[in-house]
């Protein structure tokens, strides 16, 4: 069994968790379950790490980028671990190894700003950026170990230390990671850990660490904020969202549906920031759904080996139970189901590419977050109608506009309530641009500058000349 790594020695489980295969449904492996006292003693190996690591910033560069090597390295057995727990294909589990070399390498070179506020004879007043301390950091299924990188790297470089705890569901690659960073890293630099919900409520209410970085659930975000707000640790949170798609009116269809649709299925519709609610104009609405509906159904979806497999299953049993409640619930309200509809028949949390027309906006999967391979789309015929009605949840991580005059869909694109707004592509993250959401999606960022940032405090150095 996997282990988790505490002080950079391997460390079991007195109990364990089931990990379930979401291919097959069944029971594929079993997860160390972290104790309290296993939880006190990662905390306290990374206090104990934090002054050596943060004395040295070459050091850190240097050990992140060895670290970038052993991953390239562990590759095919962290993809293995990926397929097993995700139910992803082959290639997109593939991908998540060398996006992780790619933040490591990207802010190994980073520079941590310093700022000159003042510079002459009577003072130099700078401001420089310290480390937090111990950094907890809880993560979704959805990317295992994409997302905990997009923590560890900054936090690293930074000169923090770090406890990670991975989602229930998806333990294996992080634990794997762990190893491999237990061997690369001074001991207790990162610690993971294994375990429940309440593992992750334990760890942001404990007092040791200065920082909580979490990766989920609106509602696990609440719950964060608020054990955070207790202890006035401070806080990322990267929660979900529920993209809205605008098509102007001089849309291309032909080449704009595609890359939609390409993007709204990736992963299996389970990403925080793909496209999950599509506006229409009614010229073309007609057009569109059938074209989004024949995409759809060109979809291999199938087992995570299949060479052919494009999409596979959902990767949660309750998240294929959710897609599936609402997918039945918007059909029964009188949704046109223009593709798919439901489940594939057998075992395993496999679902039917879907493309949904009419639905009104009430209807829950237009209305929440459905994180699955379920698309309405919905009529518009004024675009100030659009915007309204892409703004009117609580919602806000990215969404985007699609036109052929860039000008004018770029000015709808400014509109929008959210984190990121794209035109003529969605989802495009990169390590060196920051991404957030607003209103419920989330507070404060993560890569780029603004995320290194956001692993680091601002100190005051005023030192008098006169
Ligand atoms: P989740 O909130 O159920 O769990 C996320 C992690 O938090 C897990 O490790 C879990 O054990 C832990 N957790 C749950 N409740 C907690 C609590 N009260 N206190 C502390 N930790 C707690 O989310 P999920 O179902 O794993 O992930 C799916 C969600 O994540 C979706 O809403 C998705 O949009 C969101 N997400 C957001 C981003 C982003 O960058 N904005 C990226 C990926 C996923």
């Amino acid at each position: 069994m996997l282990t988790m790594t505490i002080n950079g020695a391997a460390v079991g489980g007195a109990t364990t968790f089931d990990v379930v295969n979401p291919a097959t449904g069944r029971v594929a492996a079993q997860a160390p379950d972290c104790s309290p006292e296993q939880l006190d003693a990662a905390l306290a190996a990374a206090a104990a790490a934090g002054p050596a690591w943060r004395s040295d910033v070459d050091e850190r560069r240097k050990a992140m980028l060895r670290l970038a090597e052993a991953l390239t390295a562990a590759g095919d057995a962290i993809t293995a671990d990926l397929i097993l727990e995700t139910g992803k294909p082959a290639p997109v589990a593939a991908s998540e190894v060398p996006i992780c070399g790619m933040w490591l390498q990207v802010f190994a070179d980073m520079e941590i700003p310093r700022r000159v506020l003042q510079d002459d004879a009577s003072a130099l007043i700078e401001v420089a950026y310290r480390p937090l301390g111990v950094v907890a950091a809880i993560t979704p299924w959805n990317f295992p170990i994409g997302l905990a990188m997009w923590k560890i790297a900054p936090a690293l470089l930074a000169g923090n230390t770090i406890v990670l705890k991975p989602s229930p569901f998806t333990p294996l690659a992080t634990l794997r990671m762990g190893q491999i960073m237990g061997e690369v890293l001074p001991p207790g630099v990162v610690n993971v850990v294994t375990g429940g919900d309440d593992l992750g409520r334990a760890l942001s209410a404990h007092p040791t660490p200065r920082k909580i970085t979490f990766t989920g659930s609106v509602a696990g975000g609440k719950s964060v904020a608020a054990a955070a707000g207790a202890d006035l640790k401070r806080v990322t949170l990267e929660l979900g969202g529920n993209d809205a798609v605008i098509l102007m009116a001089d849309a291309d269809l032909a080449a704009a549906v595609p890359k939609i649709l390409g993007t709204a299925f990736f992963n299996t519709g389970q990403a925080c920031a793909l496209p999950k609610r599509i506006f229409v104009p009614d010229a073309l609405y007609d057009e569109a759904v059938d074209a989004f509906a024949a995409g759809a159904s060109a979809i291999e979806v199938g087992p995570p080996e299949n060479a052919t497999t494009q999409m596979g299953p959902l990767s949660t049993r309750p998240q294929f139970e959710r897609v599936t409640a609402l997918a039945a619930e918007a059909i029964a309200g009188g949704a046109r189901v223009a593709a798919g509809g439901g489940p594939v028949d057998g075992e395993g949390f496999f679902f039917r590419p879907t493309i949904l027309a009419d639905v009104p906006d009430t209807a829950r999967v237009v209305a929440e977050e459905q994180f699955g391979p379920v698309l309405p789309i919905l009529r518009y015929s004024a675009i100030d109608d659009a915007v309204e009605r892409a703004n009117s949840t609580m919602f806000g991580l990215c969404g985007s506009v699609w036109g052929t005059d860039i000008g004018a869909a770029g000015a709808v694109a400014e509109r929008l309530e959210c984190g990121t707004t794209f035109v003529n592509t969605h989802a495009a993250l990169l390590p060196t641009v920051p991404f957030g959401g607003s209103k419920w999606s989330g507070v404060g960022v993560e890569n780029g500058v603004d995320g290194l940032l956001a692993f680091t405090e601002p100190q005051v150095v005023h030192t008098a000349r006169a």
